[in-house]
């Protein structure tokens, strides 16, 4: 019997292995036969045919069959069962005899287990090879393969594995055990393979991996399109976005700037840090009111039935808007003059702005600029900045949906500088005419065309704004309301307003006009109404609560109960004082939040010429003190010897801005001659006005605020300038009728009126 040692190979019983006839020949000594009976045995050590001595082999063998001789050049044989080598016999051609015995095999397969097992094992090995050049071969060779050691032994020249691990499944008694070993060897040499594949190929897939994402990626679209086909309400976001994009009338520019962020978008995945930015972008563009809203012809007379139907007063400013509206007509414009409202908190403006776009058919939109610093604020961050953010301006056109709202910018002089640019120079720009056509917001990188936006800015006061910004704006002044306008702006507005929004029909809150006025002199001290208008929030409420508690209908707001119905503590009485003292004298003072009464007081100690002066005007005080002193040296020479042996002191309280200080010239030098002269100045008796060093009284701003201050603090003469007079057009009559205005043009003659004489001085530090 033909014996064939094998080394490193698998062997196992029902197995075919193969042979190159020339191995056959030479080790067996013998032609390859079909059907021949051979026996395999494994050599211990890779050794050559005459080293061969009988303790070259392991123990046990397999005996086999030849099935083919001419298979592809192959012997193949298809082996039987095991055997124990119990003889080996050296022949001199080198070819060997064995005697051997059956080695019994334990059968403890399961074979359906066996069966499903291996049918795994073959497809992972043909799963493995998919794509290799060698797959074809493989395949025909698999098709050959109907038990484990099949496929063992197939693989066995390509699978690595020491040649005692491959003799010992052969020497393995239990077919279980031989079938499991096999498979797992298997297995892991395909692991194996994967593994250095992996890494063979790692560099060439880094290439590759861009183009495969991209054709997953396209995959994914083709795969979501026929998903959205099939449910069309989940349509992906982006497919919403680009819908959207199609449909938002993008003008030329914009088109070419959301196409270009669209393929970025495209690009990027959806967990991508820029995903969200580019999202972002594109929907904000897509919102934007891209398209032109026609010019209408607007009715002066409804406009004016609907700016009067929202507001009491405000005559002057309703007359501009009606001119602004007739222009606008005639020139089929949408925009004109950049109107800025200045006045004291609550007068109405951000108000007014709002119904004057409802008098236009238009959409209202409030900007507002307080505490803006930054140039980006108005502008807008550029997209390369982490948590871009188009400017205010555009936010607004957007959030309001129309390119041509009424867009109120309110607190304009509350915008500041700051090392991040000027946001009053891009201010400039949105508001300029020349140029609002085509503003560049950063974050847009297109133009949006801004010209059709009716702009309207408030302030409470022209001080801190620029003088380019201002020199855009038409100013309106809002001087605040006199106590009989308040009256009724409550009564008309604020009441009614308040009762509806908590749901209090009329018949069920009465509020008498005596309550009223003591809610406007007691529990309110402002120009405007904003005071007054929480109170009326405030006496709803308690009505609410009264009636929900099933109380007596109306509820009768009287004096009486005003305080308990508010809850508040009267505001501490504001009026001039009683009693008059040489050197103090009641000023007028303009303020951002309207006028108000000041007293100056002044006061010499002894001391060597020096002067103090204190308080918030500190410094711009200062100048005016020294006029004030030089006047009063000049027109009451004797006292200059007084002023020389003392110290004076000057105080003026807070309340006043800086720029006001010059404006109390003639109440210091007034101040300064009932000190020296030793008359005093009754307080009710109030006054405004720049001095010179002539004597002459110059021209102040906000008459109009300071008479309605020296009203609500029980001022009963007030003397202003001769050049203010034109002003007094602008002060409510009510005011004027209560006070008692006395125009002057010099100093001598406001001192005249006041009594103080050249006199002999009372010499208080002698
Ligand atoms: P501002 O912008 O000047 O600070 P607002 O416009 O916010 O003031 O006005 C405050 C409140 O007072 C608003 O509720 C407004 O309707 C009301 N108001 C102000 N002036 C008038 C007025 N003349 N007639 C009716 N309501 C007014």
């Amino acid at each position: 019997m033909p014996v064939l040692p094998i080394h490193n190979a698998i062997a196992v019983p029902e197995s075919t292995v193969y042979f190159r006839p020339e191995y056959y020949r030479a080790m067996s000594g013998r032609e390859p036969m079909k059907d021949a009976k051979v026996v395999l045995i494994v050599t211990r050590e890779a050794i050559a045919k005459n080293e061969i001595t009988p303790e070259s082999f392991y123990p046990v063998g397999v005996t086999g069959v030849v099935t083919e001789t001419s298979l592809q050049g192959f012997v193949s044989i298809e082996l039987k069962s095991r055997v124990n080598i119990e003889e080996v016999e050296i022949q001199p051609d080198r070819t060997l005899n064995l005697k051997v015995s059956r080695r019994a095999e334990i059968d403890d397969l399961d074979p359906e287990d066996e069966e499903r097992r291996l049918t795994a094992v073959k497809e992972a090995v043909l799963a493995f090879s998919e794509g290799k050049p060698w797959a074809p071969a493989l395949r025909v060779f698999a098709a050959l393969w109907t038990t484990m050691g099949d496929v063992a032994a197939g693989l066995s020249p390509w699978m690595p594995g020491k040649n005692e691990e491959r003799y010992a499944l052969l020497a393995e008694d239990s077919r279980a055990r031989r079938f499991d070993a096999m498979e797992k060897m298997i297995y892991e040499y395909l692991e194996l393979m994967k593994v250095g594949n992996e890494v063979r190929t790692a560099q060439e897939e880094d290439h590759q991996k861009i183009y495969r994402e991209a054709a997953i990626k396209k995959q994914l679209e083709y795969l979501q399109n026929e998903l959205d086909e099939l449910h069309p309400e989940n349509s992906s976001d982006l497919q919403k976005l680009e819908q959207k994009l199609a449909e938002a009338p993008l003008n030329e520019l914009a088109r070419k700037e959301c196409d270009k962020v669209l393929s970025r978008l495209k690009q990027e995945g959806k967990n991508s840090a820029e995903y969200g930015l580019l999202y972002d972008y594109l929907d904000f563009m897509a919102s934007l009111p891209w398209h032109k809203e026609e010019a209408k012809e607007i009715d002066l007379d409804e406009a004016e039935r609907i700016l009067d139907a929202d507001h009491f007063g405000l005559e002057k400013v309703k007359r501009r808007i009606i001119q602004q509206i007739a222009v606008m007509n005639l020139k089929k414009l949408q925009s004109g003059s950049i109107l800025l409202f200045v006045g004291a908190p609550g007068t109405g403006k951000t108000s007014i702005g709002q119904s004057i776009a409802r008098s236009l058919g238009r959409k209202y939109v409030r900007v507002s600029l307080g505490g803006v610093r930054d140039e980006a604020d108005i502008r807008g961050h550029r997209r390369t900045y982490i948590g871009a953010m188009p400017g205010r301006i555009l936010d607004g056109i957007q959030k309001c949906g129309v390119s041509n709202p009424v867009m109120v910018l309110d607190e304009v002089d509350k915008l500041s500088m700051s090392y991040n640019g000027d946001p009053a120079s891009a201010l400039l720009e949105v508001l300029d005419p020349e140029q609002n056509a085509n503003f560049t917001d950063h974050y847009l990188n297109v133009p949006f065309d801004l010209s059709d936006v009716l702009f309207i800015c408030t302030a409470n006061s022209l001080d801190t704004i620029p003088q380019p910004l201002l020199d855009r704006m038409e100013v309106i002044s809002f001087r605040g309301y006199t106590p009989t306008e308040k009256q009724e702006i409550a009564r008309l507005h604020l009441l009614p307003k308040a009762m509806d929004a908590v749901g209090i029909g009329e018949g069920e809150l009465e509020l008498s006009p005596d309550a009223l006025q003591a809610v406007i002199d007691d529990y309110t001290r402002e120009a405007g109404v904003r005071g007054l208008k929480k109170c009326m929030d405030v006496l709803c409420r308690s009505a609410a609560v009264h009636l929900v508690r099933g109380g007596e209908k109306p509820l009768r707001v009287t004096a009486e109960n005003l305080r308990e119905l508010l809850d508040m503590q009267p505001l501490p009485h504001r009026h001039v004082k009683d009693a008059a003292k040489p050197g103090v004298v009641t000023g007028l003072a303009w303020t951002p939040v309207g006028g108000d009464v000041l007293y100056i007081e002044t006061m010499l100690t002894r001391g060597s010429g020096r002067t103090v002066v204190t308080g918030r005007l500190g410094d711009v005080m200062k100048e005016s003190a020294q006029i004030a002193v030089s006047l009063v040296k000049h027109l009451f020479p004797e006292s200059a010897e007084l002023f020389e042996k003392s110290d004076l002191h000057i105080h003026v309280p807070d309340g006043a801005t800086p720029k006001d200080g010059p404006s109390a010239g003639v109440t210091l030098t007034s101040s300064l001659a009932s000190l020296v002269t030793d008359i005093p100045v009754p307080p009710a008796i109030a006054m405004t006005g720049e001095v010179s060093l002539q004597g002459e009284v110059k021209a102040i701003g906000g008459l109009p605020e300071k008479l309605m201050a020296a009203q609500r603090a029980g001022v009963k003469k007030v003397f202003i300038p001769a050049e203010n007079v034109d002003d007094l057009r602008d002060v409510a009559a009510e005011v004027k009728e209560t006070l008692e205005i006395i125009p002057v043009r010099e100093i001598e003659e406001l001192l005249a009126h006041l009594g103080i004489h050249r006199t002999e001085p009372t010499l208080i530090a002698s």
